[in-house]
């Protein structure tokens, strides 16, 4: 059962609690979901959310209550979020911030620098067992995602979220980068995703392949758009292309399409001018 009252640590598994952060709406959901896992003889926290002192005060809480004081803050990415809270939780406990480097587009947490960056394949001894990182650019360039093995717990942040598709934002989100990130997930033995927001997700590879197969299908609907109107722009297309997604989540969609657009330019299926879209030739 997904408990959807912030504030109050729910135990996911041997080690490891889900904590809400006090920011749910519409690109939130119902809000981050910060995660505490046992770390030697303390905790890892891996996103712990927006900049909201109530928030750092209920992770410390809740750290307190488990008599196991912060050792390391862990983040997927930097949007504000996941991880500003880093910042206010490292000056109350000393605990060193982990993650991906920083990258510059407008919408990250602009004090993010890591004191140990970290990369695809590292690997972080928890004493009972190991978090592995998987780096899936796609979301956002610096997206890693870390698999805890002893479970098969993927901790996703937004590269997969419970609810609905995330929404993919040039120039640092790539449509193509987050499908070769989706496909990356498949071999790994993983049981339960747990993500940056919504419940857990309990039949993962399902998760992947539908994830992968509705950015498909969305893709074609982008091709038989512009196959239908040559010479458009993007916010011409949105009304078409999204025509099953309210009128209102029409500007936010658009990023995602503006993703697909750059994607088929880059496979060569489309050229842009004036920032308007027309299928090649060929394609
Ligand atoms: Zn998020």
């Amino acid at each position: 059962m997904f408990a959807l009252t912030p504030g109050q640590p729910v135990q996911i598994a041997e080690g490891v609690w889900r904590l809400l952060a006090l920011n749910p709406g519409m690109m939130s959901g119902p809000g981050t979901n910060t995660y505490l896992i046992r770390y030697l003889d303390g905790l890892i926290v891996l996103d712990p959310g927006p900049e909201d002192p109530r928030h750092v005060i209920n992770i410390e809480v809740a750290a307190q209550q488990l008599s196991l004081p912060v050792k390391k803050i862990l983040v997927t990415h930097t949007h504000r979020d996941h991880s500003p809270a880093a910042h206010a939780l490292h000056a109350q406990t000393g605990a060193p911030l982990c993650g991906p480097g920083t990258i510059d587009d407008n919408l990250q947490d602009e004090r993010w620098h890591p004191h140990e960056q970290l990369a695809d394949g590292d690997k972080i001894e928890l004493g009972h067992s190991t978090l592995t990182v998987i780096s899936t650019p796609g979301h956002v360039g610096n997206h890693l995602c870390y698999l805890l093995e002893s479970e098969g717990m993927l901790f996703s942040g937004d590269h997969l979220i419970n609810g609905s598709t995330v929404v993919i934002a040039p120039p640092s989100g790539s449509m193509s980068a987050y499908l070769k990130s989706l496909e990356k997930l498949l071999p790994f033995d993983i049981h339960v995703i747990a993500p940056g927001h919504g419940d857990l997700i309990h039949q993962p590879k399902q998760a992947v392949e539908q994830t992968i197969s509705h950015r498909l299908k969305r893709e074609h609907k982008v091709r038989t758009a512009l196959s239908e109107r040559p010479n458009s722009s993007a916010s011409e297309l949105v009304k078409v292309v999204y025509d099953d997604t309210p009128a209102f989540l029409h500007p936010i969609a658009e990023f995602s399409l503006l993703a697909h657009l750059i994607k088929l330019c880059e496979d060569g299926v489309a050229v842009v001018e004036n920032s308007r879209y027309t299928l090649t030739e060929s394609a």
